[in-house]
């Protein structure tokens, strides 16, 4: 299973396709992305081969940001429904989870009482929880934060806040995540090998960090709001 994430200038969705197609090799059972673009936030996803996925993602939607998943089912069984991206009640907020969240179901118990869950897989309880916190009046950094904090788990997660265009937020614990940074894109990979062919400049993301990434920039915090400083290495694969 794996995370793919772009945020640049040129036409998302083929980055995406071919990020996933590399990292194809780690084993998946459905496949999705979400781009985002003036029109808002649209989700193609399949079960099955990336192939499949390709044939579902139309032509004329065009978005310079987007997120990408290969699913290896934990929760709830490979079908469409339970394939990511997923989506919060108001469809604000789109994203992606690498992982298991243990503690799901008493999270939902505990927080999230009247809400319909769309899907049976562990990663939807995460975006609900950032609908419910945002609506309680944080924003969407502080409700990421609050949200992780709550997880017990692995996880690496891609986020897309509908209301902010500009950005890609991305969190990490205990399973594999990169950000990957170019002149005027930045990216997000499990592996660096997904985004080779558009930069080998990456920066290593820690446990329980988070990451607010935009075109131009990348702050990388820990969950309690500091700021963490951290050099790029330059990624040397055979391609
Ligand atoms: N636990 C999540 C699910 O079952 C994510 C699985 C994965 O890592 O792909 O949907």
């Amino acid at each position: 299973c794996g995370i793919v994430g772009y945020i640049g200038e040129l036409d998302s969705k083929e980055i995406l396709l071919k990020g996933l197609e590399k990292l194809e090799y780690r084993g998946y059972d459905s496949a999705g992305i979400a781009v985002r673009n003036a029109d808002g936030v649209t989700i193609f996803k399949e079960k099955g081969r990336i192939a499949d996925l390709r044939k579902a993602v139309e032509d004329d939607v065009h978005s310079k940001t987007g997120i990408g998943h290969t699913r290896w089912a934990t929760h709830g069984v490979p079908n469409q429904l339970n394939a990511h991206p997923h989506q919060s009640e108001s469809g604000r907020y789109t994203l992606v989870h690498n992982g298991v969240i243990e503690n799901y179901h008493l999270l939902q118990k505990e927080y999230l009482p009247g809400v319909e869950m769309k899907s049976d897989t562990d990663t939807e309880v995460i975006v609900q929880l950032l609908e419910k916190f945002s609506q309680d009046g944080k924003t969407t950094s502080e409700a990421f934060r609050h949200t992780l904090s709550l997880l017990h788990g692995s996880y690496a997660i891609a986020l897309l806040d509908s209301e902010e265009a500009q950005t890609i937020y991305v969190a990490k614990n205990k399973s594999p995540l990169l950000v990957g940074l170019g002149d005027d894109f930045n990216v997000v990979a499990s592996d660096a090998m997904a985004m080779i062919q558009v930069t080998n400049e990456y920066v290593e993301l820690h446990d329980q960090e988070m990451v607010i990434v935009k075109k131009e920039s990348v702050e990388i915090q820990k969950l309690d709001g500091t700021v963490v400083e951290r050099e790029s290495y330059t990624a040397e694969l055979d391609m």
